[in-house]
């Protein structure tokens, strides 16, 4: 077993997460079992409680793990299947230690950072070893160098080196080459000194990726290599992509990354044969066809909060040789401005998940929109709830027809609390959550985008279809596509007559790769490419 360890420096936002995972899809196509860790150093058991704005988008694993959104990087560079053990927070550490005190297990003796804590940690790492049969673990440190929380984390790292042995660990440090204008110059000082911190902390790094907006040339790479104890192949430029970020893997590949990382580790494979990553990018760069996809929320310009959404779009782009213009849509400015001239111009429209009330009507006129003009609209988890509320009333005529989530009183509860969440009180890890069955109708869209007749999706929701309402729904012509297996819970909605009007209270983009674009977000992209040239713009 290999262990690489990935920090990160001077600033956060450097795409540890990316480089760990483009890391990974060279490892795994040089035929290498990889699998992914994140730590993330916050009191939070885990992110399901935090407001996109603080945390950006809650990845849902198959088994219900609410995780970072690297975990989404990971899973979408690589063949990986992530579980709860790949995501470690320090709320999780502590909760384990503290229920341990409480068990008696540290009898005798006084509770301490090191070696309890580092410890609980060191154990994690072995455990997902022990579960995952993986070559390699790559383990990312959240936060940045220095950080106080952090320094449990780099303790517990810098012994599980010591303990694996010569050969074993890669330490992988991603630091910031800032540009300076008034200088004309990329600087060195901030990654020497983050370096320093590292070192100081006992940790000396073995590679050294510079995130940089302009090419790292020689001379600096020397002086990196000679300031911060790597050698000069070691001094790895992770420039700003251009197009993509599908392309890190490449551009690792180009610094000759994962051949370093193997001669470190000792490992004897194949250089990684990256040819259908290459067509993957070149759809990426010169797709044959172009669309503009509206995705109508509330956390507007913030562009971690629907970031798996955004790259499943893509990925259906790429299954259909499409370059896909995403337009982000605030469901607020289509109530106070209509949504004619906003939505104008668009190939489809999709509504993500989201809770709470803010912006609701503006997503159920957008949903109106769509279906009144024949505009493909994909609805994603909140986004089926607002399709049906908005058939509701509109169709149905069922006068304030809503969720019970937004309002309690209302006379027409067509989505309602799930009977399992009746009781839930407590608000952490409470919904209904992960991988579930689902069946699908003979002779409806689902069915032929799925190619198959029970799908598994992953969930995060605590409301659902009203159950009251299904045949009044189904008379009108609305089709109930996909089902739980019992029958008792709709999970995937959509309409005749129209070109695209399907809805999943499920979480389709959690499975979207660019290499197995999503089937639904492969038909989606279809139908909005065809939408818009049907029409002139
Ligand atoms: N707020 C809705 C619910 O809890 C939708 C959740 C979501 O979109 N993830 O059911």
């Amino acid at each position: 077993m290999k262990y690489i360890f990935v920090t990160g420096g001077v600033v956060s936002s450097l795409g540890k997460g990316l480089t760990a995972a483009a890391l990974a899809t060279l490892l795994e196509n040089r035929g290498l079992k990889v699998t992914l860790q994140k730590f993330d150093p916050y009191l939070n058991v885990d992110p399901g409680t935090m407001s996109p704005y603080q945390h950006g988008e809650v990845y849902v694993l198959d088994d219900g793990a609410e995780t970072d959104l690297d975990l989404g990087h990971y899973e979408r560079f690589t063949n990986v299947k992530l579980t709860r053990m790949n995501n470690l927070t320090s709320g999780q550490v502590y909760q384990t230690v503290l229920n341990n005190e409480r068990e008696g297990k540290y009898l005798g003796n006084t509770v301490q950072v090191i070696p309890h804590v580092t410890d609980e940690i060191k154990r994690r790492i072995h455990n997902l070893a022990e579960q995952s049969k993986a070559d390699v673990i790559i383990t990312e440190i959240g936060g940045t160098t220095g950080d106080i929380e952090g320094l449990p984390f780099l303790e517990a790292i810098r012994e599980f080196a010591l303990e694996a042995g010569i050969g074993n660990t890669c330490f992988i440090h991603v630091t910031y080459v800032p540009f300076i204008k008034a200088a004309g110059e990329l600087k060195t000082k901030p990654t020497q000194q983050s370096v320093a911190k590292l070192r100081e902390i006992g940790i000396t790094p073995n590679i050294i990726a510079c995130r940089c907006e302009k090419p790292l040339d020689k001379e600096l790479r020397q002086k990196i290599s000679m300031f911060c104890n790597v050698s000069l192949e070691a001094v790895i430029e992770a420039k700003d992509v251009d197009h993509s970020i599908y392309e890190m893997p490449l551009m690792l590949q180009r610094e000759r990354m994962d051949d370093l990382v193997c001669r470190i580790l000792h490992l004897t494979t194949p250089a990684p044969n990256m040819a259908h990553w290459q067509e993957i990018i070149r759809k990426l760069i010169a797709p044959q066809h172009r669309v503009r996809i509206g995705v109508v929320g509330k956390y507007i310009g913030l562009q971690d909060a629907y970031k798996s959404v955004y790259e499943a779009i893509i990925h259906g782009g790429v299954a259909n040789d499409c370059g896909v213009e995403i337009v982000q849509v605030d469901a607020e400015e289509i109530e106070k401005n209509g949504p004619a001239k906003i939505l104008k111009g668009l190939g489809g429209i999709l509504v993500p998940g989201g809770f709470g009330e803010r912006g609701i009507e503006g997503k159920i006129i957008a949903a109106r929109y769509a279906r009144e003009n024949k505009i493909p609209y994909f609805g994603l988890c909140l986004g089926m709830q607002i399709a049906t509320i908005e058939y509701a009333r509109n169709i149905l005529k069922l006068d304030k027809a809503d969720s019970t989530e937004f309002n309690p009183d209302t006379p027409h509860p067509v989505i309602a609390l799930l009977d399992a969440q009746r009781k839930v009180t407590k608000k952490g890890g409470t919904m209904r959550l992960g991988a579930q069955p689902c069946q699908l109708a003979l002779g409806t869209k689902a069915a032929e985008f799925y190619g198959a007749f029970v799908i598994s999706e992953r969930h995060r929701h605590r409301y659902e279809f009203n159950n009251a309402y299904r045949e009044r729904f189904e008379k009108s012509g609305f089709v109930f596509s996909g089902l739980s297996p019992d029958g008792k819970l709709v999970e995937i909605i959509e309409l005749k007559n129209h070109p695209f009007y399907l809805a999943s209270q499920f979480h389709p983009e959690f499975l979207s790769k660019p290499h197995q674009p999503h089937p639904l977000f492969k038909g989606f992209i279809a139908a909005a490419h065809a939408h818009h040239h049907s029409k002139p713009l």
